[in-house]
């Protein structure tokens, strides 16, 4: 399953998103298979949303939403329309990744 980037409209793998993108980060191995076993709430605390951010990736309420990605042309802004769909699906999944990924992929989001 893909979910796309707000802003570019890349599409990114959900299991990508949720087990491999954190190894691009500057976190140590362990830590960052550590961070894989967190729940989606904490997976998004500042200290990990900056290491993303680091290389690239923003993300809304959840790591399946994708504001900004490493494909990103530096000026771009996400679409606004988009980000509040996505930020809604989010709201009303919570933790629920695979309902999340499921209705992204539905909407082509
Ligand atoms: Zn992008």
């Amino acid at each position: 399953m893909d979910v796309h980037c707000t802003t570019c409209g890349e599409p990114w793998d959900v299991y990508h998103l949720r087990h491999d993108a954190i190894y691009e980060t500057d976190l140590s191995h362990a830590e960052a298979k550590a961070w894989t076993g967190l729940s989606p709430q904490l997976k998004l605390l500042d200290r990990y949303r900056e290491k993303f951010k680091a290389v690239g990736y923003e993300f809304g309420g959840s790591v399946l939403n994708v504001m900004r990605c490493p494909g990103c042309s530096k000026d771009a802004k996400p679409d606004s329309d988009k980000a509040a769909f996505k930020a809604g699906i989010v709201e009303l999944l919570g933790d629920d990744e695979d309902g999340i990924a499921a209705t992204m992929e539905d909407f082509r989001l």
